[in-house]
């Protein structure tokens, strides 16, 4: 038998605004991808700048005759190259950062639901009942035990008698009373 949770999000988390102290924050112009348009043009541009350039180095530089003549252009196709890694590195080190800020803002954005389900597991933990009580709260059809994660935190649950248990004819709680 499986059981699913759910969880729910506070009403606080969903209302807290998204920070803006840093401009590039979720500024993207695909929320699947990290890379702001400025950043993907600007490596774009650095990339193609050096492609063109060895093409271009190549080209001019297989029309001279001597070797002599041919080294300047192969010196000028290397650089192209470096301009074109550049480009690359560029993309790279913008994606990571992008990521790592998102990344950043996610986490503060569930703060208060982080927040309130830890005030619950302590809350559910002070609750001094002994392993292999079975408990219940008012408004619950089920009863569980003592450790179950679904009676954990929640409010008004206390230990019942095998008479409460038959007389409000709860019945055993799917995910407690396995094997
Ligand atoms: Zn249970």
């Amino acid at each position: 038998m499986t059981t699913t949770s759910f969880v729910e999000l506070p009403a606080g988390a969903l209302r807290m605004p998204v920070s803006r102290t840093n401009d590039l924050v979720l500024d993207v112009a695909d929320p699947a991808s990290p890379w702001r348009r400025r950043d993907l043009a600007i490596s774009g541009l650095l990339l193609g700048a050096g492609l063109v350039g060895i093409f271009a180095c190549w080209f001019t530089g297989s029309g001279e005759l001597t070797y002599t003549d041919q080294v300047p252009w192969l010196v000028n196709s290397v650089l192209c190259g470096v301009v074109s890694v550049l480009g690359l590195v560029y993309w790279l080190v913008r994606g990571f950062r992008q990521v790592n800020l998102m990344q950043r803002d996610v986490q503060r954005w569930l703060v208060p639901w982080v927040t309130e389900q830890h005030a619950a597991l302590r809350t559910g933990d002070a609750v001094p009942i002994s392993a292999g009580t079975l408990v219940s709260a008012p408004t619950m059809t089920r009863v569980h035990h003592a450790h179950c994660p679904m009676v954990r935190g929640k409010s008004g649950v206390a230990a019942v008698t095998e008479d409460e248990i038959r007389e409000r004819g709860l019945t055993q709680c799917g995910a407690c009373h396995r094997g």
